[in-house]
């Protein structure tokens, strides 16, 4: 079965003033849209047309750049979106602000830490806070192109829980060269109920 585009969980404004209208079709309606149909061009008529896409990406290094690049292109855009809302925004409470607290002194310096890893990501690339494989503990990491946590080729292995796409399509349109800026933008709509429901699936 192959791999669908799914839907935004809001309207392409919903995330204004933060992310524009405009960035929000583009980002879905082409980029995400391409990435998807170029994973299914990639994988069918071949046995990984038959695999979740976390069995695949955990195995990409043996599958060639076409997979590589737009299975990651088709899962970062499939987290993304979820890990953003109109409600979004303020600090994790629960057992994620606890962990959060305990792996990096204080919600204020997770921001400092993620911030900084979207920024000195060069290029193009993602930041994320994922749950370690090793350990279960929490770390802020960032990947080139469309890699990610899950791919048996990434430096630091685990479960994305927040991902942020700093690929100047994500933001060139509304903030230019200004990324410090958009990264800034992106913690007003972080949905920290998503990210939450994904560390408790994460530590199972
Ligand atoms: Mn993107």
């Amino acid at each position: 079965m192959a791999f669908k585009l799914p839907k935004l969980p809001y309207d392409v404004e919903a995330l204004e003033p933060h992310i524009d209208s405009k960035t929000m079709t583009i980002h879905h309606g082409k980029h995400h849209a391409g990435y998807t149909n170029k994973l299914n061009a990639a994988i069918e008529g071949t046995p990984l047309a038959k695999k979740k896409i976390e069995e695949i990406l955990a195995k990409v290094s043996k599958h060639g750049d076409a997979v590589r690049n737009n299975g990651g292109g088709y899962y970062n855009h499939s987290l993304f979106w979820k890990v953003m809302s109109p409600d979004g925004g303020g600090e994790p409470g629960g057992k994620l602000g606890k962990a959060i607290n305990d792996s990096f002194g204080s919600f204020d310096k997770f921001k400092e830490k993620f911030a900084a890893a979207a920024g000195s990501r060069f290029g193009s690339g993602w930041a994320w806070l994922v749950v370690k494989k090793r350990g279960k503990k929490l770390a802020v990491t960032s990947t080139p192109n469309q890699d990610n946590p899950l791919m048996d080729v990434a430096d630091v292995k685990g479960t994305p829980i927040l991902g942020l796409d700093v690929w100047e399509h994500a933001y060139y349109l509304n903030y230019q060269n200004r990324r410090p800026d958009y990264v800034q933008a992106f913690f007003n709509v972080v949905n920290w109920k998503e990210v939450q429901k994904r560390y408790n699936a994460a530590l199972k």
